[in-house]
């Protein structure tokens, strides 16, 4: 029998012939936030702190940074719903032991640069994800010499997920993390109590450099996330000559 190449399906699952990447943690932080914990089956998933992996479900893959740091045995992720979105209403339906498609290898130059030694770094919400990663692997290493500054911002303060983490290891490590979680809608009643900095990041990014003292010399400014928050960022700091790296997570 011939096959009817006319029959045949137009569009075909490109990924079914990838491996798979097992979720073994699933935490909710809010209605649109969880962090799941990927487990590669059957192969290292070998990357670089502030490298991104490619998951997919049904044949739509996208784009995940790694919160994670190259030593934990599970691909933590930070995922944001976006509800018209394709592929992350099909990950909210996802339990413990369902798996995803992985590319085998991870992507991305967004590293941590050690040319410099100060490090700030400006991340929205899901965009804390890489630097969590270099932050973890570097004290993981016991490695001295580097000071990172995470500047952190969301709407709401229950958006930023690794803000415990984060100020543990600020005060475990003061004279190398440094962490500041800033809101941008201090009025709203989901923020009641709040006593933290206030601001898009934005707009206070200036006044934080000049609060840490940074040499520009010898200082990178790393921003991730949100294209509009990136795209004013930079645009501030650089016209001031400090040296910017970036990585945006959707186009706007
Ligand atoms: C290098 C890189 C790393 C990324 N890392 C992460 C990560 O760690 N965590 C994470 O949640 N996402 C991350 N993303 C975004 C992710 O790849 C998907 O775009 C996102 O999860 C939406 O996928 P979707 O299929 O549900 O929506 P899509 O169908 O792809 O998108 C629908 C629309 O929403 C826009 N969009 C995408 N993400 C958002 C968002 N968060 N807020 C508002 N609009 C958005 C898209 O540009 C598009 O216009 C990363 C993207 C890149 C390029």
């Amino acid at each position: 029998m011939t096959t009817n190449l006319r029959t045949a399906p137009v569009l075909r699952d490109r990924t079914v012939n990838l491996p798979r990447a097992k979720l073994v943690e699933r935490v909710d932080y809010t209605d649109d936030l969880m962090v799941i914990k990927m487990e590669p089956q059957g192969f290292d998933f070998n990357f670089k702190p502030g490298q991104y992996c490619t998951l997919g479900l049904d044949g739509i893959e996208r784009a995940y940074s790694i919160a994670s740091a190259p030593h934990e045995s599970a691909l933590e992720i930070f995922v944001e719903l976006v509800p018209d979105g394709e592929l992350t209403p099909r990950m909210w339906r996802m339990d413990v032991g369902d798996t995803m498609s992985i590319r085998p290898r991870p992507k991305g130059i967004f590293l941590m640069d050690a040319s410099v030694s100060q490090h700030l770094m400006l991340g929205t919400v899901t965009g804390v994800a890489p630097f969590v990663s270099m932050v973890r692997d570097y004290l993981h290493h016991g490695r001295s010499g580097h000071r990172f500054y995470v500047l952190e911002g969301a709407s709401y303060h229950d958006e930023f997920v690794y803000d415990a983490e984060l100020a543990d290891l600020a005060a475990s490590y003061p004279d190398t993390v440094t962490f500041v979680p800033a809101i941008s809608r201090p009025a709203d009643a989901r923020n009641v109590g709040w006593e933290g900095a206030t601001g898009r990041l934005n707009n206070i990014v200036a006044e934080y450099l000049d609060k840490f003292g940074l040499d520009k010399s010898d200082a990178l400014i790393y921003a991730c996330g949100h294209p509009g928050m990136i795209e004013t960022s930079r645009e501030i700091v650089t016209a001031e000559g400090w040296k910017w790296t970036e990585e945006r997570f959707w186009k706007e």
